[in-house]
């Protein structure tokens, strides 16, 4: 397929273009209830809007990128991974933003799950617009359309009826819900509607009254036609969804495009893809998924820097699953994107695609190709110097310094983990045979008396072994079991090398 030689993103952004026509901004969507911790795969839908917002003003349009907070939509069930649960269960019912914050830091549990994410998008440059729903909703900057779609209730009622088998929906169903002005639930029932803006309704507390939903913004549709509404009030031309909302039959997203066409019949409904799942991969037991525990944007960034994560979304298709890694790939993913860059500052001949995802992964694209220590390497390093600013002061290789120090304590396997001795233990010089002893003694003298580059060093290897007719598999192991006690390690010359000669003298002078 020709297509394929073109980034997906840009092939989005033609067809919005194509599809919606010529317009002087285009708005594209994302959006969540914040009731539970927004997580990496929720973060896929943000990234994947993103991606398209910047293919778009890289063809020069203007584009508004809204981000949803669909925060008066009911609490509906605790997730696993929050503290105090008992708690929680006493708010079922409620809108999210007036559940407490459980963590005792925030105006609500909405809102700390707002901030959380807030916080952390900028980082790897995705600035959208946000808009609090239960500010839309109290303000009834809604009351004309809710009005609109509660004397549409039939034809919604049609389509939603359509995916049902058994079940449908009871005569006295309505497209939306009250929350009650006494208990603040939604466990209400509407009684009566005059087809203009006065409601009545009662609720399970007991508590009645009769509202005008202009002046009272506790009338909140439900959500299936909630998200048409605003779709057609935000202009909306482009929003994804999950693949869960397109399970058949009578998906949320498949009966949501239906209501847009039927309500709004003046355009069709937004352009929308389908995004599939993130996997983990290589977590182990720090997560457990039977407590409901995730990984955010913020536990990627401790492991990736901010340009790997935006790579990791934009060298994948939507619609395919992926895994992220906390394994021994996080290192063949820095050397993935490392390779890239390489090609994208000195190869003429890198291919279109994989230019566009180099672009669309930086947070800036420097004129210049950055100084970059390679991660394996950079593994090697943190282990090796406390303080990490004795590596560098250069800020991007600080942040990746970081993060192989947050790998190699959180994640990585335990052939990447050593520690350098400040001694050699009786326990390992009893392990060394005279050969080994010898080579050590040789190579330090070597050491002493000339300077060495990464090569010349491991040519010496070579020498040593010749000398003192050891094999280099029984050389190599006794270097590493006296420097970190260990049969292997890092690439022994460049590892001597990062230690330092003064260091790795002294303590070869101990293997004897
Ligand atoms: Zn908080
Ligand atoms: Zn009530």
């Amino acid at each position: 397929m020709a297509d394929e030689k073109i980034h997906w993103a840009d092939l989005l952004a033609d067809k919005i273009i194509k599809e919606r026509g010529k317009k002087d901004q285009y708005v594209c969507a994302s959006g969540i209830t914040p009731s539970g911790t927004v997580h990496i795969g929720n973060f896929r839908e943000i990234i994947t809007v993103d991606l398209v917002v910047k293919a778009l003003r890289d063809k020069g349009k203007k584009v508004r990128f809204i981000y949803s907070w669909d925060d008066y939509d009911r609490f509906r069930k605790v997730p696993k991974n929050m503290p105090k649960q008992d708690l929680l269960k006493k708010y079922i019912g409620i809108p999210v933003v007036d559940t407490p914050d459980v963590f005792g830091c925030h105006k609500s549990y909405a809102d700390h799950l707002e901030k959380e994410l807030e916080e952390s998008l900028p980082a790897v440059n995705i600035k959208p617009e946000f808009i609090y729903q239960h500010k839309m909703y109290r303000a009834c900057k809604y009351a004309k359309e809710i009005k609109y779609v509660l004397n549409n209730k039939e034809k919604i009622r049609e389509i939603l009826n359509k995916y049902k088998d058994k079940e449908l929906l009871p005569g006295d169903w309505w497209p939306a819900g009250i929350y009650c002005e006494k208990c603040k639930t939604d466990n209400t029932k509407i009684l009566d509607y005059d087809n203009e803006y006065k409601l009545s309704y009662e609720c399970d507390c007991g508590f009645s009254n009769e509202i005008d939903f202009r002046k009272k913004g506790i009338v909140k549709l439900s959500w299936r036609v909630d998200w048409p509404m605003r779709q057609h009030i935000e202009k909306v031309d482009f929003e994804p969804a999950g693949k869960e909302h397109y399970q058949h039959p009578g998906g949320s997203r498949i009966t949501s495009n239906e209501t847009y066409a039927v309500l709004y019949n003046d355009m069709k409904h937004p352009i929308d893809l389908k995004y599939d799942f993130v996997i983990l991969k290589g977590i182990g037991g720090k997560i457990s998924s039977s407590l409901g525990n995730v990984i955010t944007l913020n536990d990627c960034l401790e492991v990736y820097q901010p340009e790997i994560v935006r790579f990791l979304f934009a060298g994948t298709r939507p619609n395919t699953e992926f895994a992220i890694s906390f394994d021994l790939d996080v290192v063949k993913i820095y050397e993935d994107f490392d390779r890239l860059e390489e090609k994208y500052y000195n190869d003429d001949k890198i291919d279109e695609r994989d230019k566009r995802i180099y672009e669309l992964s930086c947070i800036k694209i420097e004129s210049k190709k950055p100084e970059r220590i390679g991660f394996r390497h950079m593994t090697m390093l943190v282990q090796i110097y406390d303080d990490l600013k004795k590596i560098s002061k250069d800020k991007k290789i600080l942040e990746r310094a970081q993060c192989a120090r947050n790998w190699i304590e959180k994640y990585a396997p335990e052939e990447f983990k050593f520690k350098i001795h400040e001694k050699i233990s009786k326990e390992i010089l009893k392990l060394l045979d005279k050969k080994q002893k010898d080579s050590l003694k040789l190579l330090k003298e070597i050491l002493e008396k000339k300077r060495f580059d990464e090569k010349s060093l491991f040519n010496e290897f070579y020498e040593i072994c010749k000398t003192t007719e050891i094999s280099n598999v029984d050389f190599f192991r006794g270097a590493y079991l006296a420097l970190i006690g260990k049969e292997k390690g890092p690439r022994l010359a460049s590892f001597i090398l990062a230690i330092g000669k003064e260091k790795v003298v002294k303590l070869l002078k101990e293997a004897k």
